[in-house]
């Protein structure tokens, strides 16, 4: 589906984001797409967790973390150089999303999965606020904080729930040493995960990339992945700054706890559940 206003296509690319006016009509062209589309696509990022008080990652390295890079904490090499001490970072990280509570974007879009036919949610977040604020079937790019994983590659996860572990546990099965289940600096994203995903931006008619810079490669491709076959874009950030501009994109400046229950409510307010069909693979 392409935006057919030449007009709006003109000062989105003459005026900021920010101004009102444009965010005003970014919104409402953003709705009418919605409530058109038969399949839409949600990519999240940080942003999409940051009301809820979760630290973006380098935001987390805070007190005595601040003393170190994310590449002493978040690589294959650190945990098998020091696991104690990087078991103990995610731990914390853990504490923290335990303590947390979803935010009016995480509802907004279980509510946006009820109205469409067909909806894929692609996040690039390791919290578990998603699963908790009602969606299903999310596909996590970057795994998970509330789960860990033999190092030594048995198959299996093992759920995490005892989140103040100083030390690092064993894998029941072998003994070897349990990681976090997310992807680290220098590993690939989970090819089923990634495939799902890339699948869902192709098929969809409306992607909405949320909270997220689109810089980091590659889920970053993902929504210009879907413009170029077609679909309209909505990008919903608290900065516009660094994201990519064209005709099919509709920027929506502002916090995603904000914005998007209120694209949401312009899309569908007043209006029925949908029966939904199974997700597109
Ligand atoms: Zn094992």
């Amino acid at each position: 589906m392409a935006l057919s206003d030449p007009t709006f296509e003109r000062r989105v690319a003459s005026t900021p984001a920010s101004d009102p006016q444009t965010r005003a009509e970014a919104l409402t062209i953003a709705a009418r797409a919605l409530r058109a589309a038969e399949y839409v696509c949600v990519l999240t990022g940080a942003g999409t967790s940051a009301e809820s008080g979760i630290p973006t990652f380098r935001d987390a390295l805070t007190g005595h973390w601040a003393q170190f890079s994310p590449q002493e904490l978040a690589t294959p090499e650190a945990f098998a150089a020091e696991p104690d001490r990087v078991w103990s970072w995610y731990a914390a990280r853990r504490a923290a999303i335990v303590a947390a509570q979803p935010n009016a974007a995480h509802t907004a879009l279980t509510l946006l999965a009820s109205r469409v036919s067909h909806f894929s949610l692609v996040t690039q977040n390791v919290d578990d606020l998603h699963h908790r604020a009602g969606s299903r079937d999310v596909i996590a790019l970057h795994g998970s904080l509330m789960r860990g994983r033999c190092s030594a590659g048995c198959a299996g996860t093992v759920e995490l729930t005892e989140v103040a572990a100083r030390r690092v546990p064993t894998c029941a099965t072998c003994g070897a040493r349990l990681r976090p289940d997310v992807v680290w600096f220098g590993e690939p994203l989970p090819a089923a995960e990634f495939e799902q995903a890339r699948n869902a931006a192709v098929a969809c008619d409306v992607f909405v990339s949320v909270g997220t810079s689109n810089v980091v490669e590659p889920a970053a491709s993902l929504p210009w992945l879907a413009a170029s076959h077609g679909a309209t874009v909505i990008v919903v950030n608290a900065t516009m700054q660094g994201q990519r501009k064209g005709p099919s994109i509709l920027p929506i400046e502002g916090p995603a706890a904000v914005m998007l229950p209120r694209l949401v409510e312009e899309a569908f307010a007043g209006r029925r559940a949908r029966q939904r069909g199974p997700a597109a693979e």
